[in-house]
Order: C-alpha cells, then sequence, then structure tokens
C-alpha cells in the first residue's frame, strides 16, 4: 500500500521543493559575473514516482517535470488528474529516444523539451514526427552530448555535436535548437576541481556560439542533478535536472522497470548500481 508512505512523503515535498530552490539561488549568487545571468530552470525528475507526488509538486509551485521513458511519461501525462490539477505543466523528455517510439512521444499532452536528440536520423525522425502533428509552434529540442565518452551513456561524440545542431537548424524546421545536454559521469570528486564533463559542455558551446555567431545566452546548457546540481549552477548549468532530492529514492525493485525495449536497460539513471 502506497497511501501511508505518500502522505509523509506528500508532507517531505513541499519542504524538499523549498530547500532545492533555495540552494538553487545560493549556487546562482557564487556564479563568476562573465556567466549569462540565466536563471536555472529546475526541473523535477518524477520517474518512477506516482502522478499524485507530481500534483503535490505542482501544488508547491513546481511547473517543469522530467521523465526518462517515453511510456510512463506518455501515462503520467494523460493522466485524468494530472491533466485537470496541472494546466500549466510541462514535461521534458531526458531518457534514451528509440526512433520506433518518436510518434508516441510526440503524442505527450504538455511535452515542452526533448532534451536527448543524439543522431541526424533520430532529429530527422522527430522533425517529420512533429510536423505531421501540425503543432502551431516548434518543438524544443537540446543535443545530447556523451562528454565522458562511456559506453554505458548516450549521446553523440563531441566531434559531432557541431554538424548536428547546424542539421537541425538548416533541415529541421519544426524544430528549435535550444541547447546542450550531459549526464557525465558519475561520482567526481569535486575536492579534485570542477567536474570535467560540465567543463567540457561549456567549451563545447563556446565553440558552437563562435561557429554559428549567436551569443552564449541563446543556448541553454543541461547538466547537474541531485548529488551535483549546486556545482553545476556555479559553472553555467541552465537546466537542472533533480529527482531524489525532491521526491526521495526511487525504488526499483517493486516493478520491472519501465523499459521500452531491452536496450533501454543501457543506462537506468539513478540505479543503484550507477552510484
Ligand atoms: C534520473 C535522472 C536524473 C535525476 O537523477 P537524481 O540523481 O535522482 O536527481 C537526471 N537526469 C537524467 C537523465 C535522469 O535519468
Amino acid at each position: 500500500m502506497w497511501r501511508a508512505s505518500s502522505m509523509s512523503a506528500d508532507l517531505g515535498i513541499g519542504l524538499a521543493l523549498r530547500a532545492v530552490n533555495e540552494r538553487v539561488q545560493q549556487a546562482v549568487a557564487r556564479r563568476p559575473q562573465d556567466l549569462p545571468a540565466i536563471q536555472p530552470r529546475l526541473v523535477a525528475v518524477s520517474k518512477t514516482k506516482p502522478v499524485e507526488m507530481v500534483i503535490e509538486a505542482y501544488n508547491h509551485g513546481q511547473r517543469t517535470f522530467g521523465e526518462n521513458y517515453v511510456q510512463e511519461l506518455l501515462e503520467k501525462a494523460s493522466n485524468p488528474k494530472i491533466l485537470s490539477s496541472c494546466p500549466d505543466i510541462k514535461w521534458h523528455f531526458i531518457g534514451h529516444l528509440q526512433k520506433q517510439n518518436v510518434n508516441k512521444l510526440m503524442a505527450v499532452p504538455n511535452l515542452s523539451v526533448l532534451e536527448t536528440v543524439s543522431s541526424v536520423k533520430l532529429a530527422e525522425r522527430v522533425n517529420s514526427s512533429w510536423q505531421k502533428k501540425g503543432s502551431p509552434e516548434r518543438l524544443k529540442v537540446m543535443v545530447q552530448v556523451n562528454t565522458s565518452g562511456e559506453d554505458s551513456k548516450h549521446g553523440l561524440p563531441p566531434s559531432e555535436m557541431i554538424a548536428l545542431v547546424e542539421h537541425l537548424n538548416a533541415k529541421c524546421p519544426s524544430l528549435e535548437f535550444v541547447g546542450l545536454m550531459t549526464i557525465g559521469r558519475f561520482g567526481h570528486d569535486l575536492s579534485q576541481g570542477p567536474n570535467p564533463d560540465f567543463q567540457m559542455l561549456w567549451s563545447l558551446r563556446e565553440e558552437l556560439c563562435e561557429k554559428l555567431q549567436v551569443p552564449a545566452g541563446q543556448v541553454e546548457l543541461s547538466m547537474g542533478m541531485s548529488s551535483d546540481f549546486q556545482h553545476a549552477i556555479e559553472v553555467g548549468s541552465t537546466n537542472i535536472r533533480v529527482g531524489t532530492t525532491i521526491f526521495g529514492e526511487r525504488d526499483y525493485s517493486k516493478k520491472p522497470i519501465l523499459n521500452d525495449t531491452t536496450t533501454e536497460l543501457k543506462a537506468p539513471v539513478g540505479a543503484t548500481q550507477e552510484h
């Protein structure tokens, strides 16, 4: 029965959100002056958590939520309680997207940003699928870069990033490129200096902005999770993805991971073996 435990969790979500938002503001205040003064967006990562917790967070003022499995996102975003209680909700898709799931993702109500475009082929599939939907607005997308080069992480190699962004801008009129995203290596020890994955995403943006002649303030950086979001903000993150610190530990033991196919198991971010 999740009822009893959710009652205490409900009490906790408002406080946890407030604490996270305070830590965000403290980190913003510590940023060097030369960083673009962008207020970071908090994406509350609700994967594996029930819709009641999403609604509770929404009632405490949170508007942007993230999910990493297409099926789970579609179910939550289409849930009648979510649709009626959370009219201004915005969903970010932050998981690995497989081509056969693109149409399903495009059907998600209130889809705001797809953070994980990682190939030209996927970009074209998403572009034509969004076009067919006939939405008046372009779909915002980020390019996921595998900054750590680990096999367990999705995303495209850093050397291919600029070509993909140029392709998005030139050939995908239904999509709006808004930034770069990375997951990065887990467990970086900050006493050894800034996180190299975050530094790499930062310098990739420098390169990109120089090449495209656009101001850095127009290209977001999605980096930072529960364990390191303050550091990520200090080194330039504009979009942090925080799950555990808001909603509590995830329990993957109760039900099988909602994988869309077996290859989704490649990187169940936040599963215990990752930490
Ligand atoms: C699960 C997940 C997060 C949130 O992780 P926490 O450690 O719970 O904050 C962030 N980003 C991605 C891509 C995720 O899959």
